[in-house]
Order: C-alpha cells, then structure tokens, then sequence
C-alpha cells in the first residue's frame, strides 16, 4: 500500500494521504511526493482545483511523522531533521499561495503536520469528527507550519491561548479561529467530492454549506482575552494564578505539560506575526526554533517522553515560573547563512544578494551590518571612529563605500551627520539604488535627505528603528518607515534581516514622525511608572505587590511589564544591571527633544512631552543621569522629596 495516492480525476488534481493505521503521519517522502503532485497539477492547464483527503475516519492527518528525526538527532545528527522541516516548510508555503482553489477535507485529528498540509488552502473543509490542533509545544517546539501565522490572526488572544495549552478545536472553533472555512455534514463528502472533479467548481461548495452550531472556544473568549494579552508567558501566567475560577484552573492545568521554554517562544513568535499575510515570513521565523530544537532545545526530550518511551515526564529546561525570556529569544534569533531557503532544492543560490553600503558602525550600526553580512549580502562599510565587524568589508570613505551600492545604509548620530553623510554617497550612488537612512533624527531632515535623492533619481527611506542595541544584535529592531513604496519594497528583504517587523508609515519623513511619537509616549511612561513606584515605596506599599497589581491591571504598560525600573521585579530588564543601558537617558533625552522640535514646528500642544523632555534634561544634564539607562529615573525619584 502506497502512502500517498495521487491522481487526476476529470477537472480535479487529487492527492489523498493514505497512512490511516498511522493516523496519516505524514512523512518526509510524502511531503516531497505531495510537493511534485502539486507542481504537477499547477502546471497542468486541464486541471481547475486541487482535491485534498485522507483514507480513514479518525484522521485527517495527526502530525508529522518524526520517528526518523528523533533517531537521527539522538545520535547527534541534526541536519536529517532541519532538512526535514525546510521541506515540509517549502510546502506548507506552495498550499498557501497556490494559484489554484485547494479544496482540503479534515475528518478526525488535523495536527502539527496535518494543519501544514491541510489548513493553509483556499477551501478547508470540517465535519462532525474534526479536532485540530497545534500542540508542538507538548514536544517541544513551536507552533509551525505556518500554524503560527493563523494563530497569530485568530481572534484577540485565542492564538496564545491554543498556541500554548495546545487545546483542540472542534469544526466550529476551527472555523471561527480561521483554520477552516466551511462545515459540511461527513455523509455528504462524497457526493461533495464527486461534484467537485466533475464540474471543476468550487462554488458549488457553498450549496453543501451547514451550521456547526456555536463555537465552544468562544464563548470562552473574554476569559482568554483578560488572562492571556500578557507580553510574556510569566504575564500569562501571574494573570490566571489571580483567579480561581473553571477557566483559570483548566488553562493553568494544561499550561503545567508542554515545555516552558517552547511556550515562552510560542508566545513571542505569535507576538511577532501578528497582522502579518506572509507565511514566508513565519515559516522563516519559526525554523529559527526548530532549527535549534534539537542541538540548543527539548525536542529529543519531548519526542522521548511523548513518543518513544511514552512516560509523559518530560524533564524540560525550565521550570514553568522561571524567568526564560532570554533563551526564548535566542532561540528566535537569525540564522544568518542557514536560514530556511524556501526556493526550489536545486535551484541556483545567490539571487537576491545585495551590495550594500554601510555607514555609522557605532553601538547599532555594527551588529545590523554584521547580521546583513552574515546572511550572505556583500557588505562593505565606513565609520570613521570604529572598525568593521565580522564579514564587513572596510572602506575608506562614505562615499567609498556607497560606490555601485543597491542600497546604501546609515546608522547616524544625528540630523546634521546624516545630511552630510548623504551629499557624500548619493554623489557615487547609481541611479535606481536605495538609501536607507536608519538613524532617529528630525523630520526635516529626513525630508530634506529624501528630496536630494529625489533629484538624483535615487530612492529614499527614513527607517528609524525602537529594540535597542539588543534588537539590533538579535536581528529583532522594529522598523518605521516613511518613503516610497518601491524602495520599500526593495528594501524588505534587508528588513527582514535586521529587524522582526517593518511597517510602512507613508511619506517621506513619516517614519521619523512615528518613531518621535512613540518614544514620546515612552518617555513620559517611564516617569509615570518610575514616580509611581516612589510613591509607592514612601506609602509602605511594597514593589512586588506594585507590580503584580499594576501589571495586570489599567495601568499596565511595556515600561512597567516588559522593562520594569525597579531591580529584582518582573522580567530582567536593566534595573537589574545596576541601570546600565539598555536604552540611554541620553537618547531619549535626544528623542524627546526631537518630538518637540517637531511639536513647535507643526504648533502641537505636548505638554507630557514637554514635561518629561525637561525631567530628562535635568536628570542628563544637571545630574548623574548621562550614561544610565532611562529607567534610572526610578533610584532619582526615591532620592527626591517634593521640593
Ligand atoms: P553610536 O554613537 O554608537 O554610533 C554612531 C556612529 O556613527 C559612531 O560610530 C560614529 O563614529 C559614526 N559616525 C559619525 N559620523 C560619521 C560619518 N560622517 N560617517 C560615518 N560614520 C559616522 O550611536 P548608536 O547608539 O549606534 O545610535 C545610532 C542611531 O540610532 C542614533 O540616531 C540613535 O538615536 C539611534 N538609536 C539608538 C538606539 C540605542 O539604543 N543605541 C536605539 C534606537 C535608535
């Protein structure tokens, strides 16, 4: 018996996994076979849609089969597995963007694996039996697939909430969660198939349409919304240890088996895609995790304890209450020369390799020159103050440097810098290449910078970035982007590189707009949080007690969750580090004063703005903030009366 039936069936290409004893596992021959059958009918103009089932009533298709991987891993080698996943991912992302209708049938378990194969096509279709699910933090990884794209787009935080408690979905959930489309009642697939390769239509799904009656999952969806909107899993977690009820005991319950380590990374990565359309873009992220899986993660533990010796103990890294945000992130890091390469297997590498000019290689500049470097573009650069880092090649001006560049990069310490910086190489760039301005300086002159570039038929982009020396190590910076679309659209790839996220604000100084707004908000944040936990302090109330309320509560915000000022509280941050920076009062002394400068410009009223430039420059300028990090307002507020 073969494992997978492929055929042509009047206007219907039909591939039918055929593994039922095994739940239809898929295997790494059947993704490759099921690659080639669809290459075959995208290319075969007699065929009007792709037909996906499976043999069997329990499943649909219950997982990967990862048996090989495990032997393979176990005895140290780890490439038999990554070889497996790109694969399988390459594929996940043909069902997604096929140009033809995919029409998928989900009886019994659709898992891991299955959700790849079966929920990424135009027209997924569930009955009574159906379960879906993404369980892979149970063994260790992350959701993938692509699985974590549609989680990530689920409504509110139902993604965070399936993602990590691996809990199934029924057809209803599934639908209203957006790994299906349509219920259709099981007695009438067949009929529902027949028509299908008869008439080549996929209208005609609608016809067979039928209620599933309410989705369980959503009538739980103001309990997931409240307890799982934290910024980290320990967010997560603190917010249901402070209910007891049904909902908090169940989801805390299932929360105690999968790996810590995995959901924290879960957590980050649906974090990461949400809003996003481009599965590319999450399949290149969540390789960055099974890439690592076996060699720096649990997934030979996971594998052992759930499937091999089936003792479901797994002794993970972590206990589940520890602090792993760290690790989380390292194990979301690029990967440089091995990320996944979703083109053809033997297609010729190289294509999209860019010549990039670097300028600026200070504290931010050398670490996203490194990781452009380091994913193969051909990197040269130019600072006057500091050498190159690793796989950059030195030049001996700017200008140098931007000589036959694609796009020409600069990471700069200020307005006036970067306007000279950019007479300097838009004079040796050629025509048609990009410079990329990622410096955080005034709208003016990133206007002014576009506008010269303009007159030189050069495209322009203000990108100036929030993540800090850590983002830009990590290759996690979020990007804001003002200028034309073409040269974003050029510049996306690099994008992807340096940073998780970019997002196109419009105009040519719009980034810089956007990037002073928010740093403005930041600013006057911090000093919110910062007095408030001196206040507390003077109140007898202790910083624990203040965080575990506040950070649940209305007042929450990224300062006190994410990055609180007071030491040993919530997640490390650089109060732990004797306020070390992290992020520099000194530059957000810079950025509040650019929002006001902008402020004047436009007459925008911005008093917490104004306020909050003036405690920064006061605490920079006239006491020992220079050199902290701007958190350090909090040790300033506790040394402080009214006075
Ligand atoms: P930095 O001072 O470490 O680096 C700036 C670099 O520019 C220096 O190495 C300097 O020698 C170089 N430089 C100066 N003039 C030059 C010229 N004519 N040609 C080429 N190089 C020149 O500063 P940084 O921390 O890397 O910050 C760079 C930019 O990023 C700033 O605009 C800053 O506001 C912004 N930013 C910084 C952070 C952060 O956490 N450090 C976070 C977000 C944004």
């Amino acid at each position: 018996m073969t494992d997978l039936i492929t055929r042509v069936d009047a206007h219907a290409g039909r591939i039918t996994l055929n593994r039922p004893d095994a739940l239809n596992a898929l295997t790494y021959q059947m993704c490759l076979d099921i690659e080639a059958a669809l290459d075959g009918f995208e290319a075969d103009p007699a065929i009007t849609l792709i037909l996906i089932d499976a043999a069997g009533d329990k499943a649909f298709c219950a997982g990967g089969d990862i048996a090989e991987m495990y032997r393979t891993a176990k005895a140290g080698n780890f490439e038999y597995g990554r070889q497996f996943w790109t694969d399988e991912y390459r594929l996940n992302a043909k069902l997604a963007t096929s140009p033809k209708p995919i029409v998928s049938f989900l009886q019994g378990f659709t898992m891991g694996g299955g959700v790849g194969v079966g929920c990424h096509g135009s027209h997924r279709i569930v009955g009574e039996s159906s379960k879906i699910a993404m369980p892979e933090c149970g063994i260790g990884l992350v959701p993938d697939v692509g699985g974590s794209l549609i989680l990530a787009n689920a409504p509110g935080r139902v993604g965070e909430y399936l993602g990590t408690t691996t809990a199934r979905m029924t057809a209803a959930d599934a639908i209203w969660v957006g790994f299906a489309d349509t219920f259709i009642p099981e007695d009438q697939w067949d009929a529902v198939k027949t028509a299908l390769c008869d008439t080549g239509d996929v209208g005609l799904i609608a016809g067979f349409a039928a209620d599933p009656g309410p989705a369980p999952l959503a009538a739980k969806l103001d309990d997931i919304n409240r307890h799982f909107a934290g910024v980290t899993l320990p967010d997560i977690l603190r917010s249901l240890s402070f209910e007891d009820t049904d909902f908090t005991r169940d989801a805390l319950r299932r929360l105690r088996g999968p790996s810590p380590l995995a959901m924290a990374a879960a957590v980050e990565l649906i974090h990461r895609n949400r809003g996003q359309t481009d599965i590319a873009k999450a399949l290149d992220m969540e390789y960055r995790y099974t890439f690592r899986s076996a060699s720096d993660g649990e997934f030979i533990e996971g594998i052992r304890a759930l499937i091999i010796d089936k003792d479901k103990s797994p002794k993970w890294h972590h206990d589940l209450h520890d602090n792993m945000a760290m690790d989380a992130y390292k194990m979301l890091r690029p990967l440089g020369k091995d990320a996944l390469d979703l083109s053809q297997p033997n297609a010729a590498t190289g294509d999209g390799t860019m010549k990039i000019g670097f300028c600026g290689l200070g504290n931010m500049g050398a670490p996203m020159a490194a990781n452009l470097a380091a994913a193969g573009h051909q990197v040269t650069g130019f600072d006057p103050a500091t050498p190159c880092p690793d796989g950059v090649t030195a030049a001996k001006s700017a200008a140098d440097a931007a000589t036959g560049a694609d796009v020409v990069i600069t990471m700069l310490p200020n307005g006036d810098i970067a306007r000279a910086v950019a007479a300097d190489v838009l004079a040796a760039m050629p025509p048609g290449s990009v410079l990329l301005d990622c410096s955080t300086i005034d709208v003016e002159s990133a206007r002014a910078i576009a506008a010269m570039a303009r007159a030189k038929s050069i495209g322009a982009l203000d990108a100036p970035v929030s993540g800090g020396v850590g983002g830009a190590a990590g290759g996690t910076l979020t990007f804001m982007v003002g200028g034309d679309g073409a040269a974003f659209e050029t510049a996306k790839p690099l994008f992807d590189i340096m940073g998780q996220k970019a997002v196109h604000c419009g105009d040519a100084g719009n980034g810089q707009a956007a990037k002073i707004c928010n740093n403005m908000i930041l600013g006057a944040t911090m000093i919110a949080t910062c007095e408030a936990f001196a206040l507390a302090d003077k109140l007898g109330l202790d910083r624990q007690s203040m965080f575990d309320v506040v950070s649940t509560s209305s007042g929450y915000s990224w300062t006190m969750n994410a990055y609180c000022p007071a030491p040993g509280v919530g997640p490390t941050s650089p109060a732990d580090n004797d306020y070390q920076p992290g992020f520099a009062a000194d530059l957000m002394l810079k950025d509040l004063r650019l929002s006001q400068q902008a402020a004047k410009a436009v007459n925008a009223d911005t008093p917490m703005g104004a306020a909050a430039q003036d405690l920064y420059a006061q605490f920079v300028e006239q006491e020992d903030g220079a050199g902290k990090d701007f958190s350090a307002m909090l040790p300033r507020f506790e040394k402080r009366d009214r006075t």
